[in-house]
Order: C-alpha cells, then structure tokens, then sequence
C-alpha cells in the first residue's frame, strides 16, 4: 500500500493501515464514558431506533467515519433541559416529535444551542418557525456556492436518495438548494439556517443518513435484478440506472457529510474546541491500496507482479481462488510465509455459483466458507482480514455479502467495484469516480437500521480499464482520468483509492 501525502509517497503495510483505521474509526465506547464522565462530550445525536425512519442509528456511523468519536445518543424519552444543557451541538434524526418534544428543542436554541434536524418533523418545523412548499425526491442538491461554510467544497449539484421537504426560502440563511434535476434550482432551500435567541437551528430537508446508506450501498428495490444483463448478478447492478455518471468525478456522499462536519465543527467552536479526528493514518490526504486477484496463475505470474511492486517500495494483498479441493501448485507456502514477512499479504477471492464451464462451486455463503477453510489448510494464518469475491456476485439481499463476511470474520469487504456497462457511458467510454459515492472506509447498514461489522470500501482503479481490449481501446485516456482523480484525492476529495491489477496478466 502507499500513502499519499502532497508530494510524498510512502510505503506501509495495508495490515497496519486497516488496523490503524479500525483504531480510528472504531474506538470503544468506554473511551465515549470517560469523556462523558469527564464532561468532554460536546456532540449529542437525537435518535429513536423505533422510528419509522430507521436509519436514525445510522448517523452515529456518519459521525464516526468524519472522525467525530466522541458522542453521546440520547432518546426522545429522555429529553429534558437539563440534559440538553451538556451539549452545545444537538444532531436531532428524522424521527417523530410531540409539540412538548419539540418545545424543549425550541428553548434549547433560545438559550444557545445549536441544533442540526434531518427532515424535521411538522412540530419541529412549527416550533422554529419553518415553512415548506411539497415535496421532490431522488433529484438533486447544490451548496449555495456565496455561502462560508461551503467554501473548498463541490460547487456542482449533488445527488440525493429519498424524500425531500422543499423549504421556503425566505428569512432562512440558505446553505444549500434543492435541484430538480441537475441543473434547475427549485428556488428551494435544502439546508438552510435561522437564529433564534443566542443560538441557531439548521433544517437539512432531506435525511443525510438514508441518502448517503442508498448512495453507497445501491437501490435496495433493485436486489436480486439482473439490471446489467450478462446473466450474473452483481454488486454494480444495483447501480445501475442509479448513479449520475455525469457526477460520478465527486465523491457525492462524502462531500454532504463534510458540509454536516463544518457545521458541527462551527457549533462547538462557540462552545469549545472538540478534537475532530483525521480521515486516514498519520496525517495523509489519501492513500492508494494495491490488491491483485489470481485465479490459479503459475509462480512466475506472482513473482512478476511483486517485482513491478516492489520497486515502488509498495506492498499488495493477494487474492487467492482456491476453488477446487486440492492445494493449488502455485504461490508454494514458502513463498507465501516470505511474501508475509515482506509485509504483503493474501487473501481469498472465492468463486460463487456456477462458472461458464459448468462448475458449480455452490452458493454465496458456503463458497466463502469453502475458499477460507481451504486456504487455512494450504497455507495457514494469516488470512488477510479483506476480502473480494470473483465476478464481484452478489448473494442474497441487499447486505448479504457483509452477513457473511461478518459471519466469517472479514471486516473489511472490496465487492463494489467499478466496471462493465454500470460505468460506461453511452458513447462506450468508461466513466472513472466513485460508483459508490464515497472514498471512505463505513459499515453496512442493513433496512432496518442495522450496523454490520463490516466495512465497504470501494475498488476504483481496475487494470481493465487500461488494457487494450475492445471495451478498452483508449487506455491513456483512461489513465489519465485516473490519475486526475486521484489528484483530487490530494486536494479536496479525499479517499482511499483501491486498485485491483490482476495477477493473470502478469505472463
Ligand atoms: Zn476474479
């Protein structure tokens, strides 16, 4: 793996990196006590996990992919101004609210708090004095480009998922627009801001939770349709029709979030300063992931491949096949163990369903499970903790590749992955970006508002798209798209950039 810092590149361990990740993006919650019990949480998130909207829960994972670690949830039930008064920063859910609720909420902006309310309630809306105008959905949102906060942000629109209120502009700081579609301004706030008293309240007409959860993770409605039709379902058909190639340049979801962070950020600076913590290890701006698919390649392929690596000073993960009962020939365990010891890693790429040849290597879960056991007995620990499944398939509902790499303790999950006609254009060109909307490492939400143990994190760079092939011709063109983004990866869109070069084509 390298990470990127400006100019530097710098070489280290993806191990250490996914571990250093999970330190910062997972920590315990006795460290959440202590600074509670310490008085240092400022930041308190607003969510009823029984509320019609169940992605509620879902912001506390927003929170902490923006580095936000420190929180505390609070319910509905035990609002009261008291206990208000710890937090200087209020995130309220799209959840139901009475007008006693929504009262306590008032004065607590009356009396200098700053509250932040995805799709606020009818009460809520009453009690902060907010009018609407209808409703739009699945269209599109644009930062008010004269606005402070929004400044070194995307100034083009941005997609939404889901239902949004369109408020009434007038008397309202706006902070971004609803667009109908691309290009038209409803002339309708989406985000905007009011004073009340000696603090301030923001709607966000739509709910940043569900929207960023169906950007990432695709059409839950669309599981199960071969919606890129090639006879195989896969992670990229439930993006099909889903993701604006004309944006996919922007890493969609993650820029909304930031807008979210700037406003926490602005709310508590008032209050005091709350350490907000960096997206990726040691400071970098963004970092490159190498990862290499094999399927039954001879030794020399792998050695081939370690030899352009290596001198970048760079390190890989393998992904290994091992779909059929016996050890495979090649990489030999020896090499493995010295591969390891060099800091690479290898992991398993397991086959699913039935090939073009008529194999059938079974199901989603029992495939996985098979391909694990296997590469335990070829060759021993440690199996990389990532994972990517051949053919990126899709098993069965719209998480059901993290059910079972949670199951059988993969935390960290590459299957959504940019090829094929989900990102070709019509003209045939491939569009490079993000199909998921974001460069960052969060969990799976399931519908219900469940939080798996296990991260999605996109695989952008594909060595296809650089090969010369007929879906392919222009591979400088593509390159340098690639590497355009991965320029803006060091200057505003900041991400973890997955590769995948292929070992077979190391011949
Ligand atoms: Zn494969």
């Amino acid at each position: 793996m390298i990470s990127i810092r400006r100019s530097r590149w710098i070489g280290i361990g993806w191990l250490g990196c996914a571990l250093m990740l999970g330190i910062l993006l997972f920590l315990p919650p006795s460290f959440r006590t202590r600074a509670q019990g310490g008085g240092g949480v400022r930041l308190a998130l607003l969510t009823d996990p029984g509320a019609p909207n169940p992605f509620g829960p879902y912001l506390a994972e927003i929170l902490r992919a923006e580095g936000w670690v420190a929180y505390d949830v609070v319910s509905p039930s035990s609002l009261s101004p008291t206990l208000l008064q710890m937090y200087p920063v209020l995130l309220v859910a799209e959840i139901p609210l009475n007008t006693t609720q929504a009262g306590i909420l008032r004065d607590y902006v009356w009396n200098g708090g700053r509250l932040i309310a995805m799709r606020p309630s009818p009460e809520l809306r009453a009690a902060m004095g907010w009018n609407t105008g209808g409703t739009l959905s699945e269209a599109y949102v644009r930062f008010e480009p004269g606005h402070p906060l929004v400044q070194g942000l995307v100034t083009e629109s941005l997609q939404f998922h889901g239902v949004g209120d369109l408020y009434v502009a007038d008397e309202v700081e706006v902070i971004a627009w609803f667009y109908q579609d691309r290009d038209t301004n409803s002339g309708f706030a989406a985000i905007g801001r009011v004073t009340r008293g000696n603090g301030w309240a923001v709607f966000w007409g739509y709910d940043l939770a569900r929207s960023v959860a169906l950007t990432r993770q695709g059409n839950p409605d669309w599981v199960g349709q071969d919606r890129e039709p090639d006879g195989i379902l896969r992670t990229t058909d439930v993006f099909s029709g889903w993701i604006d190639l004309e944006r996919i340049a922007i890493p969609q979801a993650d820029e909304q979030m930031r807008l979210l962070s700037r406003l926490i950020r602005e709310g508590l600076a008032a209050a005091a300063p709350m350490p907000q913590l960096w997206y990726f290890p040691n400071g970098v701006l963004s970092l490159l992931i190498l990862t290499a698919d094999a399927h039954g390649n001879p030794q020399s392929y792998y050695e081939g491949e370690l030899a352009s690596i290596e001198s970048f000073n760079a390190r890989v993960t393998f992904f290994l096949t091992l779909n059929f009962d016996s050890c495979p020939s090649a990489p030999a365990p020896d090499s493995v163990n010295a591969w390891r010891a060099a800091g690479h890693t290898v992991g398993i790429h397991p086959y699913v369903g039935t090939d073009e040849w008529g194999n059938d290597f079974r199901d989603f879960r029992t495939s996985t499970m098979r391909t694990r056991d296997r590469f335990l007995r070829c060759y021993g620990p440690p199996l990389s903790p990532t994972i990517r499944t051949h053919q990126i398939r899709m098993g069965t509902g719209w998480v059901g590749n993290a059910r079972v790499h949670a199951e059988f303790g993969f935390p960290l999950n590459l299957d959504y992955y940019m090829r094929g006609d989900v990102t070709a254009r019509p003209d045939g060109t491939q569009a490079h970006g993000y199909l998921t909307g974001s460069g960052l490492p969060m969990r799976f939400v399931d519908l219900n508002g469940e939080i798996l143990p296990v991260y999605q994190q996109l695989t952008n760079i594909v060595d296809e798209q650089y090969m010369a092939q007929p879906f392919y011709p222009d591979w400088r063109r593509d390159a340098d798209q690639v590497i355009a983004m991965m320029d803006a990866g060091l200057n505003a869109y900041y991400s973890a950039f997955v590769a995948n070069f292929h070992v077979d084509y190391y011949n």
